[in-house]
C-alpha cells in the first residue's frame, strides 16, 4: 500500500496494522512514528512518492515507545540520520529494545483478545537512540511548529502532537479510529488515559492522525468531542 495524502503536507505511511505520517515543512521532512520492523522501505517509498529522498527526512517523533511505534525506526535512523524525539518516561523502553510495560486489555472483549494478539511486552527490537525528550506544552520548531501534549494512560510516555500550519492532531495510541473512535488495545492506567481522551476532545484541530485506524481530514475535533467531550446536560 501507498502512503496516501490526508490533508495538505502531510501523507499516512501504513506500516504493516500501524500508520506512520510524513509531514512536508520547509525545513525538510519529519516523520511521526516508525511502524512494525522491517517497514523502512514503506517510509522510504514514500518519501521518493514526494520527489524527495530519504537524507531530506530531517525529524522522527514518537507518539510513544510501543514496538508497533519504534519497529523500523532504527533502520530509518541509520539511513537517513534523522533527529529522534520522544517523552522521556518511554525512551528507556525505545533505548533498550524492550522488554516494555506491560498494558491491561481495553474494557471490552476486543480489547482482550486485540490486546493479546498485537501486545507483546517480552518483545526484543532493534533499539533506537532518542536525540531529544519532548516536554509536554512545548512547540517543536520544526515544520512550522508541532506542539507536544503529553497524554499519558496507554503508556505513560505518550503524547499527542499538534501540527500548528495544519490544524491537525496525531493522537498516537491515545485513540483509535478503527469502526469509529474508540480505545487504545490496552492502558498503562484506564484513568489517566480517559482522562487524556478528555483533554484531546477539549482541543481545537481540524484533522486527525491515529497509531491504528483512519485519518480523519477534517472536522475532527467535533467527532472527539462527541466521544469524549462534556455534555452541558451530564
Ligand atoms: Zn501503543
Ligand atoms: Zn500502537
Amino acid at each position: 500500500m501507498a502512503a496516501k495524502r490526508v490533508i495538505d503536507g502531510v501523507h499516512v505511511v501504513p506500516m504493516g496494522m500501524a500508520n506512520a505520517f510524513l509531514i512536508e515543512g520547509d525545513d525538510g521532512l519529519t516523520l511521526i512514528d516508525a511502524g512494525y520492523p522491517k517497514k523502512e522501505a514503506a517510509v522510504f517509498g514514500a518519501i521518493r512518492g514526494l520527489g524527495r529522498s530519504p537524507d531530506q527526512l530531517r525529524h522522527l517523533v514518537f507518539t510513544h515507545g510501543h514496538p508497533d511505534h519504534i519497529g523500523s525506526a532504527a533502520a530509518i535512523v541509520r539511513e537517513t540520520r534523522a533527529r529522534t524525539y520522544m517523552h522521556p518516561l518511554d525512551i528507556p523502553m525505545a533505548e533498550s529494545g524492550g522488554p516494555f510495560r506491560p498494558m491491561r486489555p481495553a474494557p471490552g472483549l476486543l480489547g482482550q483478545v486485540m490486546c493479546r494478539l498485537f501486545f507483546h511486552p517480552d518483545e526484543r527490537l532493534e533499539p533506537v537512540a532518542i536525540d531529544l525528550p519532548l516536554t509536554d506544552g512545548e512547540t517543536l520548531p520544526i515544520a512550522g511548529g508541532i506542539e507536544v501534549i503529553h497524554a499519558p494512560g496507554h503508556c505513560a510516555g505518550q503524547v499527542a502532537l499538534l501540527w500548528r500550519p495544519g490544524r491537525m492532531l496525531f493522537a498516537g495510541d491515545v485513540c483509535t479510529n478503527l469502526m469509529g473512535l474508540g480505545d487504545p488495545v490496552g492502558f498503562e492506567s484506564l484513568e489517566d488515559g480517559r482522562a487524556s481522551q478528555r483533554k484531546l476532545a477539549g482541543l481545537s484541530f481540524d484533522a486527525a492522525g491515529f497509531g491504528h485506524g483512519k485519518p480523519i481530514p477534517r472536522d475532527a475535533s467535533a467527532r472527539f468531542r462527541n466521544r469524549w467531550g462534556h455534555r452541558p446536560d451530564s
